[in-house]
């Protein structure tokens, strides 16, 4: 037989379905190849307990002629931010160890209703801030990936970089990312693979490790777009636990999936041509522009003008809902307690959260801090929550000429582990195109294009109105029907 962990979603599922092989089958094959892929430290937890359990589940209920749930015998990957019941969840920090949530979080659990099976929890860059996973308390994400004649360790991108190695790596055939400014698209774009951050409210944040719930939104990361659509259909949905929750029926976008453009509009913003990008971004762009061209839409020029002021309110908005999400851990509720000698309860906090928090939390929460903090609050805080409004309403202008925009996702391929780490704001620049469109709520994919002169992947990323997920995902096919990209990275692990 062959590979099975060279199947898709789609291949799976129909696979079980048609009995072409059992869920136990694919369930075995994958469980094999995560527990030898530890070099890549994709995975902090593995419970193959789970995945068989899904797997028998849908094995049973084939045999007794049941209807098989719509992600039957398909096992992912569950990043660590999502809650799981009676499995560790950390969200990659020290803070969190020993925390083993007694509850399941509604994306988490709407996976598991629809059939889904879980491989194992994620790595992920601490509390989900980073675009390297270096941020992770327990040793970095190393990419699949390799420049050639290197062994170099690359970036898979942050902050689901996890979920990024392991499906490019084929350690499983989906998997679940969070995108706060670029989480679930960046990394995609690293590592060759497709993710979708759906409009914010579409995924409930219910039980997910709070970021900035302003911007947090779960989404689906998987080999192609089709893939994407069937993992978003079941982990979207109105839920009443979270108040942001979108009171929406989820269309059934795996149906409407159709890499025909005739009569859509793509919009290219000139903003995104930033200095110093390099030619073969630029290039990569052209292609699919004409890729979208070639698929039936019109091409117009659009005008986002605050795009360059993003990426600054993005970096004070996040860090200030961060600072007040995390003020909830100090070693009275969850996980870590550090408890010196005679101290106090202010002492056990500090002390707690001194030694519980990873070095780009604590800059996140001193950042936040300050910004909220009186005095500085009108100056930094509400003038970048007036910034957010301008560009929420620079994309609502350019809805008026366009349906969907094509930019590229990220401004570099991957880059080495160490290269950027010790310089914050060249990290923070790598979330340039991905940023204004989280502060805006909108939808955004990222799919692969091609790669660059030294084989790693780069990816295009496509921004749509709010609720069009299906506008999205058909220009993310359009592209993947003609990019033609099959590369994948060699086993070196
Ligand atoms: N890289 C961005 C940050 O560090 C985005 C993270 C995310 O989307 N979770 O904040």
């Amino acid at each position: 037989m062959a590979d099975l962990t060279d199947l898709g979603v789609a291949a799976i599922r129909d696979g079980v379905r048609s009995g072409a092989f059992s869920a136990v089958e694919v369930a075995d094959a994958f469980i094999v190849k995560v527990a030898k892929a530890k070099p890549l430290n994709a995975f902090l937890v593995e419970t193959p307990d789970a995945a068989l359990a899904a797997a028998r589940a849908a094995d049973t209920a084939r045999a007794a002629g049941e209807t098989l749930k719509p992600l039957a015998g398909v096992p992912i990957g569950m990043k660590d931010l999502f809650c799981t019941k009676g499995v560790a969840t950390t969200a990659a920090s020290h803070i969190l160890e020993g925390f083993v949530p007694t509850y399941e979080s509604t994306v988490s659990q709407n996976l598991w209703d629809a059939g889904a099976g879980m491989l194992g929890k994620l790595n992920m860059d601490q509390f989900a801030m980073g675009s390297s996973n270096e941020t992770s308390a327990f040793g970095n994400v190393i990419s699949p990936w390799r420049r050639p004649g290197s062994d170099a360790p690359l970036a898979p991108g942050g902050s689901s970089g996890g979920s990024s190695s392991a499906v490019a790596a084929g350690l499983c055939p989906g998997a679940t990312g969070t995108d706060t400014g670029g989480s679930i698209r960046q990394p995609a774009a690293f590592t060759g693979i497709s993710g979708i951050k759906p409009t914010y409210g579409r995924c409930s944040r219910w039980g997910t490790i709070a970021f900035a719930s302003s911007l947090d939104q779960a989404g689906p990361m998987a080999r192609d777009v089709r893939d994407c659509a069937i993992l978003l259909e079941a982990m979207a949905g109105f839920d009443a636990k979270d108040a942001t929750s979108l009171r929406q029926d989820v269309p059934r976008w795996e149906a409407g999936l159709s890499g025909s453009l005739a009569g859509k509009r793509v919009g290219v913003p000139k903003e995104y041509r930033v200095d110093g990008m390099p030619e073969e971004i630029e290039a990569l762009w052209q292609a699919g522009i004409d890729w979208l061209r070639d698929a039936g839409a019109e091409i117009v020029d659009v005008s986002l003008p605050h795009t360059k002021y993003a990426l600054p309110a993005y970096y004070i908005i996040a860090p200030a809902e961060a600072s007040s999400n995390l003020a909830r851990y100090d070693g009275v509720r969850y996980g870590l307690r550090e408890l010196p000698e005679g101290a106090g309860l202010q002492d056990m906090y500090a002390a707690t959260r001194a030694a519980g928090f990873g070095p780009e939390v604590k800059r996140r929460i001193m950042i936040g801090t300050y910004v909220l903090s009186a005095g500085f609050y009108d100056a930094y805080y509400t003038q970048a929550q007036k910034v957010r409004t301008l560009i929420a309403r620079d994309f609502e202008r350019a809805w008026e000429s366009c349906d969907v925009l094509l930019t590229p996702t990220a401004p570099s391929a991957a880059f080495a582990l160490g290269e950027k780490s010790a310089d914050p704001i060249a990290m923070y620049l790598n979330d340039v195109f991905t940023v204004p469109s989280s502060l805006a709520g909108l939808p955004a994919m990222s799919v692969p294009g091609g790669l660059d002169k030294q084989g790693l992947p780069l990816g295009l990323q496509i921004i749509g109105k709010p609720l069009d997920e299906q506008g999205v995902l058909n220009a993310g096919l359009a592209i993947e029907q003609r990019a033609g990209f099959t590369a994948r990275p060699q086993t070196w692990w």
